[in-house]
């Protein structure tokens, strides 16, 4: 298996499934911390928004994402599938949410002997 976004073979039973693509584990990682729609003025202007609405922390956030922020922060750390399993929700769904809250800079991926978990952010 190729991974689709940096064209490396993948080992075997390492592929990641991500928004419909196969990719690697490091490709998936980043995936995960860098969401598309996470460039530097989407991530400012979302701050700015917030600032404006006066909103600070999980403030403006919808009660699913508060949800997740919290058992996080309870966890230390999460992976995405236990998060899905946790929340009764796909993959997909959470992978979704946490580029709200990666945008928002409450939590971002990181990749720990080779398991990606969901982490606070400081
Ligand atoms: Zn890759």
């Amino acid at each position: 298996m190729i991974c689709n976004n940096c064209r490396q073979e993948i080992p075997k039973g390492e592929e990641m499934n991500f928004r419909g693509k196969v990719f690697c584990e490091d490709c998936y990682v980043e995936a995960l911390s860098i969401p598309k729609t996470c460039d530097v003025a989407a991530v400012y202007s979302a701050r700015k928004t917030r600032e404006a609405a006066g909103q600070k922390g999980t403030e403006g956030l919808t009660p699913l994402q508060k949800e997740i922020y919290e058992y996080v922060k309870e966890k230390g750390r999460v992976t995405p599938e236990a998060l899905a399993e946790k929340f009764d929700t796909t993959l997909a769904e959470i992978q979704r949410q946490f580029a709200t809250l990666r945008h928002c800079e409450l939590l971002k991926g990181t990749k720990i002997d080779g398991v990606v978990y969901l982490e606070i952010m400081n």
